[in-house]
């Protein structure tokens, strides 16, 4: 299928002037004028002679495409590549992958995909996801062209800013410039938007000396996707830092919701089909010095044991209930197997770490996906301990 980019409108023009190209290089028709804003020609008046077989079968494609994305509220690709926004890089293409800039955007596009009715997937930074190669139906939204963060301004009365909480443009803009901004150590919070990526969250944390959230360091992939999926480990969770959340909920409308309400669980936000829009995170002031050290000693504990370099979709398997596995988490009850170092093409388990499956070069999701179930299926086998998935898969 032709890739088509560009408003749709612009992209009929395109075609129609191609083929009276076409008919005006056979002899058939007048030169159209460049630039003309004349209305385009009439089939039925038969101005142009009658495209052949190739151009309607483009055609035909074009033109449902265009009236599809003619009111997608946002940046919008048919067709798009998914691989390169997942960290594995594997994985095929999706009808419609939309991009919105603002979290009213991304509202926007869920409910245009819902009235539509599509139940679009979300696509943070993909390191937690393995997408099926192929097409995939219906559409994606990423988040990626979301990636901002907020220092929480005070407010113009200069009571602090409590208030801010209630106001929606807390979420969403920067304050005007006759404010000005508070001592950070003051209000140590933060507003990201669902694409902020978390190394960066972590990185602007520690210069302005909010410390805790160093503990999620090393940790790939989106703020919403980091919210959604409950990221963390032993150093501490994403979720032990938001203050408030804002979800775009069935409705489609905002709804913010605490932690208390929420109550997310081990590598679970428990939000069901709700969406990330953005959240207010918390923090404790520490030196700055302090937290770059910390930050640190973490990445010299992960690079030892995880293939932190290489192209995977982080943890495959949720750790079984240790009662049951004698104390084994996932990637020692793969190791204990044997597994480490078997692959599918050139999906492999990772030698360093057990629970990791890396892509050497030119591994397929089809390739990746087979592998994980071959090791699932082998720990069940000698260990009867059936393996949760922790990564999540999109298969059709
Ligand atoms: C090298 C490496 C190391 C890792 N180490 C860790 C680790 O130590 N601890 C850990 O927990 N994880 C780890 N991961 C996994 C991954 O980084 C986290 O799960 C991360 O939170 C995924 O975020 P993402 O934006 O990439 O989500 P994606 O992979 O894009 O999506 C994951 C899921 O979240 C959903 N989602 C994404 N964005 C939103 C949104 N805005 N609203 C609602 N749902 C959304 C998706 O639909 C999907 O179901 C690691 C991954 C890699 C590659």
């Amino acid at each position: 299928m032709c890739m088509v980019r560009g408003r749709p409108s612009m992209v009929v023009k395109r075609a129609l002037r191609t083929w009276r190209w076409v008919c005006v290089g056979r002899g058939s028709m007048p030169q159209p004028v460049e630039g003309s804003r004349r209305p385009l020609p009439n089939w039925s008046r038969g101005l142009l002679t009658p495209p052949p077989s190739w151009f309607l079968e483009r055609a035909t494609l074009i033109v449902p495409m265009m009236t599809f994305s003619a009111s997608w509220p946002c940046a919008s690709t048919p067709e798009a590549d998914l691989s390169p926004h997942t960290f594995m890089r594997v994985g095929g293409r999706v009808e419609w992958f939309l991009e919105p800039t603002t979290p009213e955007e991304l509202r926007s596009a869920v409910n245009a995909c819902r009235e539509r009715g599509l139940a679009p997937r979300i696509l943070g930074g993909g390191a937690n996801l393995i997408i099926a190669d192929g097409i995939l139906p219906g559409v994606v939204i990423g988040t990626g062209r979301m990636n901002r963060l907020f220092r929480i301004w005070p407010a113009v009365d200069g009571e602090g800013s409590s208030d801010q909480e209630q106001d929606p443009s807390a979420w969403s803009a920067e304050p005007s410039g006759r404010v000005a901004p508070a001592d950070p150590a003051l209000d140590p919070r933060l507003v990201g938007w669902a694409g902020t990526t978390l190394p960066s969250l972590v990185r602007a944390a520690r210069d302005l000396g909010y410390g805790g959230i160093e503990g999620v360091v090393g940790i790939p992939g989106h703020l919403g996707g980091g919210v959604a999926m409950n990221a963390g480990g032993h150093w501490g969770e994403l979720w032990d830092h938001i203050e408030l959340v804002r979800v775009i909920d069935e409705e489609g409308e905002f709804l913010d919701l605490t932690p208390e309400q929420v109550q997310p669980g081990y590598r679970n936000g428990n939000l069901g089909t709700r969406v990330v829009a953005a959240a207010i995170l918390h923090f404790e002031p520490a030196p700055k010095a302090l937290i770059e050290q910390r930050m640190r000693e973490i990445l010299r504990e992960k690079n030892a044991v995880q293939p932190v370099s290489e192209r995977s979709a982080g943890c495959v398997f949720k750790n079984p209930d240790l009662e049951v596995s004698g104390g084994r988490g996932a990637g020692r009850l793969v190791d204990d197997c044997g597994l480490k170092g078997r692959s599918i093409g050139d999906a492999m388990v990772s030698p360093l770490h057990g629970n990791f499956v890396v892509n050497r070069g030119a591994a397929r999701a089809t390739d990746v996906l087979a592998l994980i179930e071959e090791v699932r299926a082998e720990v069940a086998q000698q260990t009867g301990i059936e393996l949760e998935l922790e990564v999540k898969r999109w298969l059709d």
